[in-house]
């Protein structure tokens, strides 16, 4: 019993010499879109009207990719218009204006919080919890300044790692946790909240000494 092939010679010289093919049929197509590219314009819009989730779906499917793209193509889109490429970048410096570029960026920005309230708790709320002391020291920042006392932003890291993690009440070393800021000259004294009128201690320490203690003496 012989085996017949149903497929044409044609069907079979093309399968053998698919690469090939896709190879000339990408050359032709090109030849032919810069022969005609009115038409190839249109086709390539009546195509994406015809497909208009097309785009959406392949950037989701992966959004890296998708912005690379985007770039690329706004960079041949710059290349090939250097003109009007110029233009919009000369128009764009003349509008340039920073204060109120500030402004409105902080009038989208209140907006958008207004718009997802729940959002911005939530952020806060990891924010407050992944920096406690970042937290701490802002609200005393506030109380501070409200006295018309001076006040400069401090970094609790960085004035741990200043006074090299040690307790300056009972000189010993202070774990990263429990580490609070002291001021020599207390705050119910009107003192300053800037970095050299501040010190690390234990917690507790800060507590038992409250605002009476050895800093004081210290400075006098
Ligand atoms: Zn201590």
């Amino acid at each position: 019993m012989s085996y017949k092939d149903p497929r044409t010679s044609q069907e079979r010289w093309n399968e053998a010499h698919r690469d090939e093919l896709r190879k000339y049929q990408r050359e032709y197509q090109a030849r032919w879109r810069a022969e005609h590219p009115e038409r190839a314009l249109a086709n390539r819009r009546r195509w994406a009207a015809e497909h208009p989730d097309y785009g959406r779906q392949r950037y989701a499917a992966n959004p890296e990719a998708g912005r690379a793209r985007s770039r690329k193509s706004v960079q041949r889109w710059r290349e090939r218009h250097p003109e009007q490429a110029a233009d919009i970048w000369r128009q764009f410096k003349a509008t340039w204006n920073p204060p109120d570029l500030v402004q409105r960026m902080r009038a989208y920005s209140a907006k958008w919080r207004e718009a997802h309230p729940d959002t911005v708790t939530e952020v806060q709320r990891r924010y407050s919890q992944a920096h406690p002391d970042k937290i701490r020291e802002k609200r005393l920042r506030r109380v501070t300044r409200e006295r018309g006392a001076a006040s400069e932003p401090i970094d609790p890291q960085a004035i741990y790692d200043r006074d090299g993690g040690r307790c300056h009440i009972c000189g010993k070393v202070v774990p990263r946790t429990k580490a609070s800021l002291d001021h020599l000259i207390p705050r119910a004294f009107d003192g300053p909240h800037l970095a050299a009128n501040v010190r690390i201690t234990h917690l507790s320490c800060n507590l038992k000494r409250r605002h009476l203690g050895p800093a004081q003496l210290l400075l006098l």
